[in-house]
């Protein structure tokens, strides 16, 4: 319950101020069994509140748009780890700079394209012997096998713009691990690791998505607005690194992500996946409207 103090009149339009951008698989979604269903509250206050849940994660366009549907998001999303920036047409009066116009969205393009991804990591695991293998090489089956989803939301999983994800199997031995993965990350491509795959990028990563919604919103909000990002692996810490404040929700595990430790400044949610979503969002919305 909120303090009488923090109680507006009801009819007043709701404070603009805060954007919250969340990862998704792990975070927003729990990663067994991908329900948001521990974040109903903060969800719920985050649409009472009319703060934007802009959602940036490694999950595709396709993906997304079923799961903002569901959820009944219409913030700008942000796909495939930062290879690109959707704004829903209907919802934006001033143009998105250096953004097209495709479909029913404002799109602004950072990612490398998938072709030339799925290229290169073709042409490391033949010149290196390396058995590696990712979503382009996997029947919506095996990819519904690898990512714990159902068949028809690994079709979605597949239709893949900028980002490929991968495996190694087996995996090697740690020394031999860091060797590949520095090796594939040459020629401006770039390799994250994610809660369930490694993934092969060009040189965009969600922090950078993220940093231009920022000054999206800064630039048509009277005030910039305080920005929170969330998130559970390596990939998020970019856009903690971008936003006033950085959340870390423990991984399935009831452990941070070890490399945590090497990011100083971020917030501990104490709960994993949309558990910990739920406490955070709902504690700082308190705070800070
Ligand atoms: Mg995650």
């Amino acid at each position: 319950m909120p303090s009488p103090k923090r109680k507006r009149p009801a009819g007043l339009p709701p404070k603009a101020g805060v954007v919250v951008f969340s990862d998704v698989d792990g975070t927003l979604l729990d990663f067994h069994t991908y329900s948001a269903k521990a974040a109903a509250a903060a969800l719920r206050e985050l649409k009472r509140l009319n703060v934007p849940l802009v959602l940036v994660s490694s999950k595709t366009k396709a993906e997304l748009e079923e799961l903002r549907k569901g959820l009944g998001i219409d913030a700008p999303f942000v796909s495939e780890n930062g290879g690109a920036i959707f704004w829903p047409k209907s919802s934006v009066t001033v143009k998105p700079k250096g953004a097209k116009l495709v479909d029913s969205y404002w799109v602004r393009e950072f990612g490398t394209p998938y072709a030339s991804l799925r290229k290169a990591l073709v042409a490391f695991r033949e010149s290196n012997r390396v058995k590696c293998e990712g979503f382009g090489d996997w029947s919506s089956e095996v990819v519904s096998k690898f990512a714990g989803i159902p068949q028809p939301l690994a079709k979605l999983a597949q239709q893949r713009e900028y980002d490929e994800p991968f495996v190694f199997n087996p995996v090697p031995p740690k020394d031999v691990l860091d060797r590949h993965l520095k090796l594939l990350a040459s020629d401006g491509l770039t390799v994250s690791q994610g809660a369930r795959f490694f993934h092969l990028s060009g040189p965009s990563d969600k922090g950078l998505a993220v940093r231009e919604l920022i000054d999206w919103y800064a630039a048509t909000a009277p005030v910039k607005p305080r920005t929170l990002a969330i998130g559970d692996s390596p990939t998020d810490w970019p856009m903690m690194a971008a936003c006033d404040i950085g959340i870390a929700v423990k991984q399935p595990d009831g452990r941070y992500h070890p490399s945590l430790r090497d990011h100083k400044g971020i917030r501990l949610a104490g709960a994993p996946g949309p558990e910990g979503f739920n406490r955070m969002i709902l504690r700082l919305l308190k705070q800070l409207l």
